[in-house]
């Protein structure tokens, strides 16, 4: 039996203290705040999103950075591993569009309320406002956490489940990046990930609010297609957001440091060039008397009027039959691809994970140990993966806790 201490008491760290006091391991989590899980109480709009209910082998697409690190993690605590357990610790599960699956109940507090029961059940002790400054070693190993009141904790194993840097607020400070430089680990560079982005035109923000289901986007990088999708969005006062731009943000940053992307919407994706021409048509011929600005309308939102009008080349008072069928086709084309230019990503604090962390080349994909200090190992988003929305990115926290936790002697 080992003293385990598991810094942080997020995600990946609960699940990693349920495991090992299972194993019969004298098991200590420490957590800083006040209380667990406060990350995941805000996942999946408080309804946590907590795995993909996909085949094993549908994980790796989705991972953005160094997936094939997680062949062991995945093909031992998969997604049906994850549903086993929720599901034995007294919480039903569903499973929505996409294959992501959440709690029944819809509230993500039932999942940190079943973690906290199991770590209590299986004897892990809970240390709260308990802050790790540092993991002191020697040349055997770890020998055990220094705390920030200056106590000195011994243990044969310590895990580090700091999480990331993003959402700042709920934990989730870096600390795990400093231990593992301290401790000889490379961290590569981080930077926000699933994020809103920001964009130039003036017009962008006067659209603040309106959210957009059924859209498809493209992203250009000069001529060149770098991203193309399609889904629900959002308009804010400094740019987008919504899942398609989420996941939009963990493709197109490299292109974004390059430059401005030059980025169309397609508000009548289910429609051809023909087929909206056709209805555009319909609606003309419906209101040949009356103004423009009054019969487009119908084509979109009403909130979008006043900028389709502003873009759309046509004097909005213009009787329907005085346009002539250039101006109705860049009318569609505007419809079909209506633009706007992303400047930028938006910041850590409202980033949903952080891209980069410790180098898995410093990290045995078998066992999340350490190859540089015995005995330490690093789970979770402190680590450089991340993923796509839809679940992945607590599976890859459950699926890397599950293994350290298995490994510990
Ligand atoms: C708004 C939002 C929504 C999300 N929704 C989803 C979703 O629906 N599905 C999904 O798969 N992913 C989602 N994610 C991502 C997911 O939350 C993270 O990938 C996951 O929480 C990472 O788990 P972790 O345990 O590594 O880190 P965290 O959950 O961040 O936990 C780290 C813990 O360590 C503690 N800690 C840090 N430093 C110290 C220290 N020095 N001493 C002691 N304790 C410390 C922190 O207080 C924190 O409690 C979402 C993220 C955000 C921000």
């Amino acid at each position: 039996m080992s003293r385990v201490l598991i810094i942080g008491g997020g995600a990946a760290g609960m699940m990693a203290g349920v495991y090992a006091a299972r194993r019969g391991h004298q098991t200590e989590v420490l957590e800083k705040n006040e209380k667990l899980g406060k990350k995941l109480y805000i996942t999946g709009k408080g309804r946590c999103n907590v795995t993909n209910a996909c085949d094993t082998e549908e994980l790796f697409p989705a991972v953005m950075s160094n997936s094939k690190f997680l062949y062991s993690a995945f093909y031992t605590f998969g997604p049906e591993h994850v549903m086993d357990f929720f599901e034995q610790a007294g919480v039903p599960l569903k499973t929505e569009r996409g294959n992501r699956v959440f709690p029944s109940s819809d509230h993500s507090s039932d999942i940190i309320r079943a973690l906290e029961r199991e770590l209590k059940k299986a004897g892990a002790r809970i240390h709260l406002r308990t802050e790790v400054k540092a993991v002191e070693s020697d040349e055997n190993g770890v020998t055990g956490v220094r705390l920030a009141d200056g106590s000195f904790l011994p243990g044969d194993a310590v895990i580090v489940a700091c999480g990331g840097l993003s959402y700042p607020t709920t934990g989730s400070t870096g600390d795990g990046y400093r231990i593992a430089q301290e401790t000889g680990h490379k961290v590569t560079e981080l930077k926000p990930s699933l994020v809103p982005l920001k964009t130039k035109e003036d017009y962008i923000p006067l659209l603040q609010g309106l959210s957009l289901k059924n859209t498809g986007l493209t992203v250009k990088s000069g001529k060149k297609v770098v991203y193309k999708d399609f889904g629900e969005m959002m308009f804010t006062h400094f740019g987008v957001t919504g899942p398609m731009i989420l996941s939009a943000s963990a493709h197109i940053g490299r292109y974004l440091e390059k430059g401005e992307l030059n980025a169309y919407l397609d508000l009548k994706p289910a429609l051809s060039a023909e087929q909206l021409d056709a209805r555009v048509l319909r609606e003309f011929e419906a209101g040949q008397n009356k103004q423009f600005k009054n019969v487009i309308g119908v084509l979109f939102p009403s909130s979008l009027t006043p900028v389709m009008l502003k873009l759309g080349g046509i004097e909005p008072e213009k009787k329907i039959h005085e346009i002539s069928r250039e101006e109705r086709l860049h009318f569609e084309q505007l419809i079909k691809a209506f633009p706007f230019t992303i400047t930028g990503m938006g910041e850590f604090k409202e980033a949903i994970i952080t891209r980069g962390g410790v180098s898995v080349k410093d990290i045995q994909p078998q066992t999340m140990e350490s190859r540089k200090v015995k005995n330490l190992y690093f789970i979770g988003e402190v680590l450089d993966l991340d993923a796509v929305t839809g679940g992945f990115n607590l599976q890859i926290a459950w699926s890397t806790a599950y293994l350290a936790a298995q490994a510990i002697e």
